[in-house]
């Protein structure tokens, strides 16, 4: 396959259609929103946490396959987590999209369908959005989205 076929795979397509964990959350604790100017896509996540876990994890917005694509195996693979998995997690899957770390841990298996943005500096930050958007989510508002994936 080559690399754009590679980037719109079956999985991200299917995952686009039919996203999980889409939609509200009442009583959520945490709610950030996340958007990437350069594509147009905008991710809302919203969490609730308990006793340092994400309990339960929905997202909402729209944008390209890969942005939702990206959020819907996101969701999928952070519930039940700690806060300290998913950040690891969180900086595991941005470094793998930037070609900053060779391969994905088998937890996050699935995602490594992604390997393919990383030669299209555009849609990284549509694969990247809703982790950053989580890791805005779960720690102090310091980094700039557009700083850090430029
Ligand atoms: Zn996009």
């Amino acid at each position: 396959m080559d690399a754009l076929g590679e980037l719109y795979s079956e999985l991200i397509l299917e995952h686009y259609t039919h996203p999980r964990n889409y939609g509200d959350l009442p009583g959520a604790d945490r709610v950030e929103e996340g958007y990437n100017q350069s594509c147009g896509d905008r991710v809302v996540l919203l969490l609730k946490l308990r006793d340092g876990r994400i309990e339960d994890i929905r997202f909402r917005g729209y944008g390209c396959a890969i942005s939702i694509a990206s959020a819907s195996l996101m969701t999928e693979h952070l519930k039940g987590r700690t806060i300290q998995e998913a950040r690891a997690f969180a900086q595991e899957f941005k470094d793998f999209v930037t070609g900053k770390r060779e391969k994905l841990s088998p937890t996050l298996g699935p995602l490594a369908l992604f390997r393919g943005v990383g030669r299209f500096p555009m849609r990284v930050k549509c694969a990247t959005l809703p982790w950053h958007t989580l890791s805005l989510a779960l720690e102090e508002k310091d980094a700039s989205y557009e700083e850090e994936v430029t």
